[in-house]
C-alpha cells in the first residue's frame, strides 16, 4: 500500500539507465542484456562438472554487477537471482544439490559490509528450493597478498587462498557473481572435493568472455 503511494510520487528507475521503469529494468536495458550460450565450454583442468553462465560480462549485465558491488545495490540480487532462473535450464539446479556462495575476502566483507556472491546465493536459494551452504573460508592474508601481486598474478589465482572450515555437501552448485578466468572456482571446487564433496558444478551471473 505505502509502496504502490509511493511509486506514484516516485516512479522507480531504471538500475541501468535510471529511466522510470516499474520493475526497476526498462524495456530497452532489458533488451540490450548481453545473453550467451549458458553452458561454458569446459576449460582444461578444471575440477568443474559444469558451469552455467548465461550472460557476458557487458553493457547492462555489466552494470547490474557494479551496482550490486561498489553501490550497495543489495535488492539487484533478486532481479539476477530470477534472471539466472529464467535463463538455465532446470538441470543446472538439480534437487539433491546445495548452493555455495564463493567467499568474499575479510577484508571486502568488511569494506563493503555485506558479501554479494551470499546474497545471490540466498535468493537463488528460496527460487529453485536448495539449501544454502557455507562451508567455504577465504584467507584474511588473501587480500594483503593480493595487492603485490601483478595482475596476471591475481587471475591466474595466485595468492588466493581458499579453505573448506568444515564438511562439504555431497554434490554443490558453487555460485559466484562473474567468472573471470575460472581460477577461483577451481580453488573453490579444489577446497570442496577435498572436503568430502563428490561434484561440484558452478553458476555464475556472467564471465568475461
Ligand atoms: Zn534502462
Amino acid at each position: 500500500m505505502l509502496r504502490a503511494a509511493l511509486n506514484l510520487l516516485v516512479p522507480p528507475l531504471c538500475w541501468v539507465c535510471r529511466e522510470a521503469a516499474a520493475d526497476r529494468l526498462c524495456e530497452s536495458c532489458r533488451s540490450q542484456m548481453p545473453w550467451i550460450e549458458p553452458l561454458a565450454p569446459r576449460r582444461s583442468g578444471s575440477r568443474l562438472q559444469q558451469h552455467w553462465s548465461p550472460l557476458e560480462f557487458a553493457g547492462p549485465a555489466r552494470v547490474l554487477v557494479h551496482a550490486l558491488k561498489f553501490q550497495s545495490a543489495t535488492a539487484l540480487a533478486g532481479l539476477m537471482a530470477r534472471q539466472l532462473v529464467d535463463a538455465l535450464p532446470p538441470r543446472a539446479f538439480p534437487p539433491d544439490a546445495a548452493l555455495v556462495p564463493v567467499p568474499a575476502s575479510p577484508l571486502r566483507l568488511r569494506q563493503r559490509g555485506f558479501d554479494h556472491a551470499d546474497l545471490l546465493a540466498a535468493e537463488l536459494s528460496q527460487l529453485v528450493m536448495l539449501p544454502l551452504e557455507r562451508p567455504l573460508r577465504r584467507e584474511s592474508s588473501i587480500a594483503r597478498g593480493q595487492r603485490g601481486l601483478g595482475r596476471s598474478d591475481r587471475l591466474s589465482g595466485r595468492g588466493l587462498r581458499v579453505r573448506a572450515a568444515r564438511k562439504a555437501p555431497v554434490r554443490v552448485i558453487l555460485i559466484d557473481d562473474v567468472c573471470t578466468t575460472g581460477a577461483t572456482l577451481d580453488l573453490c571446487a579444489e577446497a570442496l572435493l577435498g572436503a568430502e564433496s563428490k561434484l561440484v558444478s558452478a553458476v555464475t551471473y556472467c564471465s568475461v568472455p
